[in-house]
């Protein structure tokens, strides 16, 4: 107790003044416990958002969080932009503002989607306060309790918590280099029919995924929109990363090879300008939209007017397409300082994504080592990662990590991965030194200069261990620039 602050049993200080308490007792628990409502019985908390405390440390390399690096953004052109609206605006921009969001706002959020070949109705888009504030009214609008979503394993781990909180039944379809396993998803939904049940929507990050770092070849991403048209499921395509790419084709989203009547688009721009400003949205056909609006009101009323309005000033400037060439050439570069450092101090007994765009690589370990323990060590070497286990809302995903590489420079990565890969040699060790496993390695397997540590450190990121684990053994390609 705070001895300047001297306490009487009601917990209030002498003078009336009520303060916190230092801590929740269980007879706090036990007060509230009846009054929750059932369904928060199964919310989940996000692994990122518990990791943020631990992470804002700076004596933390965090290659948890999703975070672009805003520091690239030139504080010059913040201090004009924002000048020019108090200057301009300052009644309207400090305002309520429509619950869609500005006209002004959705005809930048056009600009951005024909930036990747899309053309939305301007009726059907409602601006969101963040592509996660999307995804939670897509739930709110088309689940009941028990209903089935299907989703990629893994999937966006911040999806998982609102799934949950909307008692949703997750089912996760497998990926493999090529994104999820359509063939899987057709085998599902067979499934699903027998037991007389159908999917609200199928969820997907289909290019440059969070956190597999998997892009959904072509092939598959027409026949998943068939699949939704035949079936007349929805399909979620979450897109924050889509302008983002650093090698490869550019491929047609999931929303222009559907035209926009199954597959509900969701995009941000916190991820090509800044998440600080919390400006997403979704493009819904109009009857799916209406109740979108209903959901959004009911929440937030409208979406931060003064954010639009420094989006509005920013497009306005029409360099918008510049800077984000310049976080691709960054991102492009520590991707390569992550790969490479994986290769270095990575044991060769792991595997791991070779992203084309986006912000994350998904490592899977021996399936013996379980990462939400590793973690606990790792941030003892005061570095952190997401656990795979938050990727997955039935618990799989345990032998894998998401690694981020848009947040820190390329020596703290490179050390970061190095700190990582010590404490997972370590277990590897003491796996080996418990099992006697170590000695069932063959001669000449260890004389394969494709597996020498020293032909894995040179240079492509290239990593030719053999995959365990019990999700998502990716292959390995050449890294491609
Ligand atoms: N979807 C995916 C796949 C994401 O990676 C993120 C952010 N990490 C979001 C949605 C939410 O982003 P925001 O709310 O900042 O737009």
């Amino acid at each position: 107790m705070d001895p300047a602050r001297p306490e009487d049993e009601t917990g209030r200080s002498p003078g009336g003044r009520p303060h916190r308490r230092s801590h929740t007792t269980s007879a706090d628990v036990a007060r509230y416990a009846g009054l929750f409502a059932q369904r928060t019985t199964v919310m989940r908390s996000s692994a990122m958002r518990d990791l943020m405390e631990i992470t804002s440390r700076p004596e933390v390399i965090s290659l948890a969080g999703g975070l672009p690096d805003t520091s690239t953004f030139p504080p010059d052109s913040f201090a004009a932009q924002m000048t020019r609206i108090a200057q301009e605006s300052s009644a309207k921009a400090l305002q309520y503002g429509p619950t869609e969001g500005f006209a002004e706002t959705h005809e930048v959020i056009e600009e951005v989607m024909r930036a990747e070949d899309m053309r939305p109705d301007p009726g059907d888009i409602v601006v969101t306060t963040g592509g996660q504030q999307a995804l939670d009214l897509i739930c709110k609008t088309l689940l009941d309790p028990g209903d089935v979503v299907v989703a990629e394993g893994p999937t966006y781990p911040g999806a998982v918590p609102v799934f949950c909180s909307y008692e949703a039944d997750t089912r996760q379809v497998e990926m493999d280099d090529d994104g999820m396993r359509v063939d899987l998803l057709e085998e599902l939904l067979a499934e699903l029919d027998r037991e007389g049940r159908r999917p609200k929507f199928i969820y997907s990050v289909p290019t440059f995924q969070n956190p597999g770092g998997v892009t959904l070849a072509l092939e598959r991403r027409r026949r998943l929109v068939e699949i939704a048209r035949e079936r007349e499921i929805l399909i979620v395509e979450d897109n924050p990363y889509g302008l983002l790419r650093y090698a490869g084709e550019t491929l047609p989203t999931l929303y222009s090879l559907d035209g926009g009547d199954y597959v509900l688009y969701v995009g941000t721009l916190s991820k090509i300008l800044s998440p600080g400003i919390r400006i997403g949205w979704v493009c819904a056909p109009p009857p799916v939209r209406a109740k979108l609006v209903l959901g959004k009101a009911a929440t937030d009323l409208c979406t931060s007017t003064l954010s639009q309005y420094f989006v509005r000033e920013y497009f306005a400037e029409g360099d918008w397409l510049a800077y984000v060439d310049e976080l691709r050439d960054v991102y492009r570069s520590r991707r390569g300082a992550m790969l490479r450092a994986l290769a270095s101090y990575f044991p060769r007994q792991a595997t791991w994504s070779q992203p084309d765009g986006g912000l994350f690589v998904w490592a899977t370990l021996p399936d013996y080592i379980d990462t939400t323990d590793l973690l606990a060590k790792a941030l003892r070497e005061n570095v952190a990662f997401v656990p795979g286990a938050a990727a997955y809302a039935d618990g799989r995903g345990s032998g894998s990590m998401r690694l981020n590489f848009s947040a820190q420079t390329e020596e703290e990565i490179v050390e970061g991965i190095r700190r990582i890969g010590a404490v997972v040699g370590e277990q590897v060790g003491l796996y080996e030194t418990m099992t006697g496993s170590f000695e069932v390695v063959q001669p000449e397997e260890q004389d394969d200069p494709s597996t020498s540590s020293a032909a894995r450190s040179g240079g492509d990121g290239a990593n030719p261990g053999p995959a365990s684990g019990d999700v998502l053994p990716f292959h390995r390609k050449p890294l491609r620039d």
